[in-house]
Parts: structure tokens; sequence; C-alpha cells
């Protein structure tokens, strides 16, 4: 694409929608409720806060039973009914499994609990669950009309987008911190996205972002910016709840940065109730972040609303290092309303945990998935959650992406004798 060119056509006013989507009403502010028009794109509300799906869920009922869901290909498209791209919108995909639900009862039996669960998101394209936003978010500004699209990133999205971005054949460009593992770094490039290496923290690579696109340089796909990433992270609640019965667990740990999946999989609970597919019941949500940045268990601990900027932001979880999250109140509120409660833990102790999980259940979890193996060690500790309580965790990347202590130790195969090793 030639630089220069406007990222995306805007639509005269009063131009026609694009087509019509079978089950989706109309976008709703999360603070005000002001509505606006599926079919257009859009970024925040007016008020400057996330816009969220709504969907007929009465007619939504009607077509999608257990059954039904039941039958489908096993990919997080058997959800399509409560997906926001309209018939005949195909998604743009990578091979998008249902990821597994694995138990770790070496875990578990070294806290003296029953069990314990976690969600392998690691298992998704490009190694990490950003997958699922950015495979509807790109398809969603593909449909209206995007041909550039921009997000900063710690590293995940970065590399989802790129390869999303390049499957649907549009141009993207990625910025992020310094401290961006290299890893990711790379693979952005490789799938050919441009990449930016930036001197500051994410939320200041996002500004930079959003003064482009206010130019019309590039559409703003930044966490929450733009409201179908969302939607794509719900499904992690909606599988979460098929795999279990139908039942949703009794506490979920989440590693939390800008928030979407636990926002999402609230809103998932919500749809499935709606939909009569489950009860009443919730999950406590626990949102979990690093010591070294925790703007979000800041404001839980002090009552308050939103959340203020986490200055300093430092920690090995690079996934949760958002120091500022446009969804903090969506996140404390569902936090809140659940009984559930932000939890911070230490990098001696997220690290602690990442080695103890893959020698106890040959299961090498990511950084923030090592988070909230610790968290949810301090939560039993604490009496916050149970020993014979469901517990499900969330992995969100591939451990593989991340750099490993080199362990091994060094022969030389000319003076090795087998009983020596
Ligand atoms: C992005 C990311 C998170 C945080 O996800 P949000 O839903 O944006 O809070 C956690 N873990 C990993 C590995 C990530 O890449």
């Amino acid at each position: 694409m030639s630089t220069g060119a406007p990222g995306y056509k805007v639509e005269a006013a009063g131009a026609p929608a694009k087509r019509a989507h079978m089950f989706v009403t109309h976008l709703e502010c999360s603070q005000t409720g002001e509505h606006y028009p599926a079919g257009q794109l859009h970024n925040l509300s007016r008020a400057g806060k996330p816009l969220l799906v709504r969907y007929d869920l009465e007619r939504v009922r009607a077509a999608l039973t257990r059954q039904v869901i039941a039958d489908r290909a096993p990919t997080m498209w058997k959800w399509r009914e409560l997906l926001p791209m309209p018939e005949g919108v195909e998604p743009v995909s990578l091979g998008e499994p249902v990821t597994p639900l694995l138990s770790l009862p070496g875990t578990a039996a070294r806290a003296g609990a029953k069990g314990l669960l976690v969600k392998d998101e690691g298992r998704l394209p490009t190694g990490s669950f950003k997958a699922r936003g950015m495979a509807v978010a790109v398809i969603m500004a593909r449909h209206l009309g995007v041909e550039r699209i921009a997000i900063p990133t710690n590293g995940n999205a970065g590399a989802a987008i790129a390869a999303y971005a390049a499957r649907a054949g549009i141009a993207s460009l990625v910025i992020c911190p310094a401290e961006t593992p290299e890893i990711n770094v790379r693979e952005t490039a490789a799938y050919g996205a441009k990449v930016l290496v930036a001197d500051g923290q994410i939320d200041e690579c996002g500004a930079l972002v959003g003064k482009g696109a206010a130019e019309g340089r590039w559409f703003d796909c930044s966490t929450l910016k733009e409201p179908y990433r969302l939607e794509g992270k719900k499904v992690m609640g909606l599988e979460l709840v098929e795999q279990l019965g139908w039942r949703v667990p009794d506490a979920i740990f989440y590693p939390t940065g800008g928030g979407t999946g636990l926002i999402g999989m609230w809103k998932a609970f919500d749809e499935l109730e709606a939909l009569g597919l489950t009860g009443p019941k919730r999950p406590r949500m626990y949102a979990v972040q690093a010591a070294g940045c925790a703007p979000i268990v800041r404001a839980f601990d002090r009552g308050e609303e939103f959340a203020e900027r986490w200055e300093g932001a430092a920690t090995v979880a690079t996934g949760i290092r958002v120091p500022k999250a446009v969804g903090d109140f969506l996140i404390l509120r569902a936090v809140r309303d659940s009984g559930g409660a932000a939890l911070e833990v230490d990098e001696q102790s997220i690290l602690q945990a990442v080695n103890e999980v893959a020698c106890d259940d040959g299961t090498l979890l990511c950084p923030e998935g090592g988070a909230v193996v610790a968290a949810w060690r301090q939560a039993l500790e604490r009496g916050l959650v149970g020993a014979y309580e469901q517990v499900v965790l969330f992995n969100c990347a591939n451990g593989n992406k991340y750099p490993l202590a080199d362990r091994a130790r060094r022969i030389s195969l000319a003076v090795a004798e087998p009983n020596q090793l």
C-alpha cells in the first residue's frame, strides 16, 4: 500500500449501511448506553468509552440450541450467531480450535487442592489468544472498507494482527515498547507488518496510533477501542461453559492487561443466560496483575470506579504490562459484581509458578499464566477460594514464545561416562 494513502474509506453521510446482520441489532456505549448503528466503522463512543455489540438474543435463541452447538465442528466459529460478521462475510481463518481444558493435578496437589483446570489458549494461531480477537476485528475491518490497520502492542497482539491482516490482504502497522520480547517483534515482521519499536509504554505507543488514525492514515485497532476484538475474546467464556457441561466454574483467574478477555467472558455469561443455555450463576472473577504493574488491583483495593495510570510499569509478564486500560471500569465492575477480587503477584512467584507447573504437570505456561497460578495459590492461602471449588485458570499464550532459563549442563563427549551423568 502506498504510504500516505488514507487507511480507510469514509462512507458518505447517509450512505446505506453494509449488509445487515441476521442477529446484531446495534452497538451500545458501555458507559452511557447510547446506541450506535451496526454496519459502520466505529472506535470509541462519543463519551470516549468502549462500544459493546448487542444481538437480538430472542432470535439467536431459536437458532442456537445446545444440540446445534454440539453438532458443529470444534472451532471458535461454531458460535457464529453470537459473532458480528454479517451473513455472507466468512471468517478469515488460520484454524482456530476449541482450546483444551486441562487438569493440573500435580499443581493442585502441591497446593493441597482437590483439582485445578487450565484453559490453554496457547494452542491458537500465532501462539496466543490474541488470535481470537484479531480474527474477528480484522475481518470486520476489511468488510467495512479498512485497508490499513494499526495497534500498539506488548507482543502477542502484534503477531496476531499481522498474521490475520496478511491473510486478509490488508496492511498492518504495529508499534511496540522496547521491552517487547524479541521473538514477538520478529514474528510480527515476518508476516509483513511494518513494526516500530518505541521508547515508551504501550499506552504511549497507543497515543501515536490514535493520532495517525485521527488523520485517516489507518484504522485504530487498540484494545477495546474498536468493538469486535471483544467479541472474539468472548468465545473463551462460551467454550468454557460448553466444555464444563453447560455450567460455569466457581472461580476464574484471568491475567488482566487491557481486560478484553475478562470483560468479554462476563458478557458471554450474560448472553448464555439470556439464551436459556445456562442459569443465573456466575463464576467469581479474579483479575490478576503483576506487582510491577497493578493499576486495577490498586483501584479495586481503594474502591475506585476507574484506575489511575501506573507509573514505571515493569514485569516479565509483558502481556499484562498495561499501565492504563480504557476498559478499567468494566473490569472493576465485573470483578466486583462477581464477588471476586483483583490480586497482584510478585516477579519471583510468577517465575517459580512457571517452573513448578512445567515439572509437576508437563505444561509450559507463559509468564502471565504463571501469574495466575501464583494468584490462585495466594487466594487459597487467604481463604478467597476453597480447596474443593472448581477453579479455571487462563493461560493465554504458548510458553515456548518466551525466553526460558538455560538449565542444561555442558559435557564433553570425549570424556563423558554414563555413570557420571
Ligand atoms: C494480552 C495478554 C494478556 C492480557 O489480556 P487482556 O484480555 O487484554 O487483559 C494476558 N496474557 C497474555 C499472554 C497476553 O498476550
